[in-house]
């Protein structure tokens, strides 16, 4: 392993380890009304959405407060089986987020996981309505909210780094929509002018530095009820610190797989991770900067800051784009071979950076993409049971065992399935995926209407236009390609509804009552009085596609589930950790297969199984013919780069293959060589 990165990147979080257990110092609780214990309880009532108001830019979408859209189907499911995972118990067997956690009065880790892990356990607790899972949470927002410092900064004492309360405060602006506890607002207002006064002579830094626009949308989040203008002030003073991820891509350097030597000599005898460059292409720091021009066009009005989003996107798919609609980053940007990898936590702030700027851009084409990463790319790196994370995931993955090849500069746990393999960011962090998908599926529009932003089977209870209202999704999608939606306003109310229309679904069919109503490209507009109980039927059109990637290899999609050949699995655990094991799993079946570009392809459905994306019961099979291509093989655990020109065998036959959703396969190719 190169003495590099994870080495000297542990080292740096030890010493703010130990810098929270040295810490004595005294505190003063602020004396503030606590939560209400009935609105703990039930969740508060629903709320309008709240739209930026001048001088802020207008956005044509905004998320509805946190706790308006319940889970319901299979997406309930899912959610039930993260509570039951490693997302309801980490606490238990997991020092880092434990009792001695620095975010709930005690010695231990004080740095990023605690606020990590909840800002997943927020959503997820009271998405569930979980007295115990609430509880949990409670332990450390109570704590941060009764210990801030005499100067306003809050957290832990043992370190004043800007960087995990750049966490906590996304944690707090969703528990105080769920909430409406009164400690949050002046907590943060005292936190902020403390930083208003405190950033120019103790600037952002490393993460700090380059994930500023986490904390923007905390801080427009706060104006938005306050209108205090210092906010503003300190926005611009984020924007002025924070690095320059619109100009980084404007010319785009980055076009090829990160030369871990480069970064050694970079930084010398120090952290490379800590320089310059080892940030720019860090993988976290890229998905996160995904929000930093749409955010910051809420505050600057430019029509190119908001759409820069957009040439950012082109650049990551252009040069390191892959099947599972993600960039690769292991942990540095990759490049585009499918064997490359892409760490959870990368995966999960992709999604919720995509979340924002689909509000904020009103672009169809962020909620395809979301979709894409959400029903492959987040399931697949955690087991079906979601006891155990994966660090870095590979598209084409056959095997999951230590080894170096072919990381940038991650170590050689990195693709196993464990409690904190490679390092135990991902751990806490992944907590966020499901339950912010759940939040973000549909958002009110600035006409005062609502918007289906993208589809699972849940229910809204929210207002519109003064009128409450609730409105039940249901469907098997994306398994299925069918939505059912009833709208029930409490008395006939006229309002739009738009309905996201994705771009691969030529031919959708949509009916409000049973009678016909014409699909737009993007999205559709219903504008009319809607009554009771009446229903919108979607049906999309989902063909089976044929992407060619690198190499020109072949992947299929269809509708927004990436299909895979699953290789059979053989699990051992390596080492039993609690109350799950690391796993390394390995190869039962040949996998090198090759595929005709014009191959016929068969659908079959299934039954949506009670873990959805289960590899034991695959809600749908592509059934195709393929050749076997003895020349590829794989190095050191990982399948080589898919070959360019593919040369069957000559004596194999043809074989039968059936290619099933891409999060249920562990082991899996879903970049074929394309034969002939
Ligand atoms: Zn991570």
């Amino acid at each position: 392993m190169p003495p590099l990165s994870p080495v000297s990147r542990r080292s740096f979080l030890q010493g703010m380890l130990l810098a929270g257990a040295a810490s004595a110092l005294k505190f003063r609780p602020l004396h503030a009304e606590a939560a209400p214990a009935a609105a703990l309880a039930a969740g508060r009532a629903q709320q309008a959405p709240l739209f930026p108001q001048a001088p802020l830019a207008r956005q044509p979408f905004a998320l509805l407060p946190a706790g308006s859209i319940k889970a319901s189907g299979w997406l309930l499911r899912q959610l039930r089986i993260q509570a039951d995972g490693l997302g309801g118990h980490l606490d238990e067997f997991w020092p880092i987020v434990g009792s001695d956690s620095g975010w709930s009065g005690g010695k231990g880790e004080s740095w990023e996981d605690g606020p990590y892990f909840l800002d997943g356990l927020v959503p997820l607790a009271w998405q569930l309505d979980s007295p115990g899972l609430k509880a949990k949470a409670m332990r450390f927002i109570d704590w941060t909210l009764d210990h801030p410092w005499e100067n306003g900064m809050f957290g832990p004492r043992g370190n004043d780094d800007w960087w995990p309360r750049m966490v906590m405060l996304k944690v707090l602006t969703q528990y105080h929509e769920l909430t409406g506890d009164a400690r949050v607002m002046p907590l943060m207002t005292r936190y902020f002018h403390h930083q208003l006064e405190a950033l120019p002579g103790r600037p952002l830094r490393d993460w700090g530095r380059m994930r500023w626009q986490d904390e923007l949308l905390s801080v427009l989040w706060l104006y938005q009820r306050t209108k205090d203008a210092r906010l503003l002030e300190l926005a611009h003073l984020l924007k002025q610190q924070g690095y320059d991820w619109q100009g980084m891509y404007a010319h785009f350097p980055f076009t090829q797989k990160t030369d871990a030597e480069a970064l050694r000599k970079q930084a010398g005898a120090s952290d490379a991770f800590m320089q310059d460059l080892g940030l720019q292409v860090h993988g976290v720091n890229v998905a996160q900067s995904l929000k930093a021009s749409p955010a910051w066009s809420l505050v600057s009005g430019g029509a190119a800051d908001r759409d820069a989003i957009h040439h950012q996107l082109k650049m990551l798919d252009t040069y390191h784009g892959l099947p599972n609609g993600m960039f690769s980053a292991d942990e540095h940007l990759a490049g585009r071979s499918p064997s490359q990898g892409t760490e959870l936590c990368t995966v999960v702030e992709t999604m919720f950076s995509l979340e924002v700027a689909l509000a904020v851009t009103g672009d169809a084409a962020l909620g395809d993409r979301l979709e894409r990463i959400a029903f492959n790319a987040l399931p697949a790196a955690l087991t079906d049971d979601m006891w155990a994370p994966q660090y870095n995931q590979q598209p084409n993955q056959v095997e999951c065992s230590l080894h170096r090849q072919p990381w940038t500069t991650d170590g050689p746990e990195s693709n196993l399935f464990g409690l904190e393999p490679n390092f135990r960011c991902c751990t806490a962090n992944f907590h966020q995926g499901w339950p912010k998908f759940a939040n973000s599926l549909w958002m009110a529009t600035a006409d005062r209407g609502l918007a289906a932003m993208s589809y699972a089977p849940c229910t809204v209870t929210t207002v519109v236009r003064d009128v409450p209202i609730v409105v039940e999704q249901f469907s098997d999608y994306p398994f299925r390609q069918t939505v059912s939606i009833t709208l029930k306003p409490q008395r006939a109310l006229a309002f739009p509804v738009r309905l996201r229309i994705p771009a691969w679904s030529q031919g959708t069919r949509v009916a409000v009552n049973g009678k016909p109503v014409e699909a737009t490209p993007g999205f559709t507009t219903i504008e009319r009085t809607w009554m009771p109980g009446d229903t919108i039927e979607l049906s999309f059109a989902a063909t089976v596609k044929v992407e060619r990637g690198y190499n020109g290899a072949l992947s299929f999609s269809r509708g927004a589930l990436v299909y895979a050949l699953p290789i059979k699995e053989n699990w051992v655990i390596w080492r039993k950790r609690g109350l799950t094991n690391d796993w390394q799993v390995y190869p039962g079946s040949r996998w090198n297969i090759g595929i005709e570009p014009h191959v016929q392809v068969a659908v079959s459905e299934h039954p949506v199984a009670d873990k959805p994306f289960a590899g034991a019961a695959p809600a749908v099979r592509l059934s195709m013919q393929g050749r076997y291509v003895p020349a590829w093989k794989a190095s050191d655990g990982s399948a080589d780069a898919v070959p360019a020109k593919a040369e069957p065998s000559g004596d194999e036959d043809v074989q039968a293959i059936s290619l099933v959703p891409y999060a249920g396969a562990k082991l899996r190719i879903v970049a074929f060589p394309a034969l002939g």
